[in-house]
């Protein structure tokens, strides 16, 4: 949706007296904001294992009230949290039955909409999966296509990095799958 061509203007400005330009009051305007964002799921029977909106052969799932796609989740809470926009609850709350089985990328999609109707658009994304098993690694470039398409970002801009929880905590157990993300936004 968003073009990713680098046009416009920087509002990059060096006074010559070092200090910081005046703005209106109570607001600055930093060139980029930062947001982090995190997730967690339970793995459980007869439930599909869907990451980055890519669905993961094995033979457990993410349980949820949407599709459970705890990347994605995580993705959506750092560009909320770059935008000062709240978080994932707020704006999907898992008590409403519109989300039941939510396919997550939607999601992010209106979440996009929100932050670009803010003024903001996506610098980069960078995000990590923590999972025991299956192994993400035969699947890291095709989740990380299919989250650049959906952030209309190219690809080189989003990244999906992975780790295991090394046999400890509710990760290493196999109980569960959690995901980091951080998400920079600057002003169009
Ligand atoms: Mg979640």
């Amino acid at each position: 949706m968003m073009g990713s061509g680098r046009g416009g203007s920087r509002r990059r400005r060096d006074p010559p007296n070092g200090s910081p330009a005046p703005e209106s009051p109570g607001r600055s305007a930093p060139s980029t904001l930062a947001g982090i964002g995190y997730d967690s799921h339970r793995l459980g029977e007869d439930r599909k294992l869907i990451l980055g909106g890519v669905e993961i052969p094995h033979e457990r799932g993410l349980e949820g009230h949407s599709d459970a796609d705890v990347l994605t989740h995580a993705v959506i809470d750092a560009l909320l949290g770059a935008a000062g926009l709240g978080d994932i609850g707020e704006h999907f709350p898992d008590s409403d039955e519109r989300y039941r089985d939510a396919d997550s990328l939607e999601l992010l999609g209106s979440v996009l909409r929100t932050v670009s109707a803010a003024g903001l658009r996506i610098v980069n994304v960078d995000c990590t999966v923590v999972m025991e098993r299956p192994k993400l690694g035969p699947h890291r470039q095709a989740i990380r296509a299919r989250l650049a398409q959906a952030l209309g970002l190219e690809v080189a801009r989003v990244n999906v990095k992975a780790t295991t929880g090394e046999g400890i905590g509710f990760v290493g157990r196999g109980e569960g799958v959690a995901a980091l993300a951080i998400a920079s936004l600057e002003e169009r």
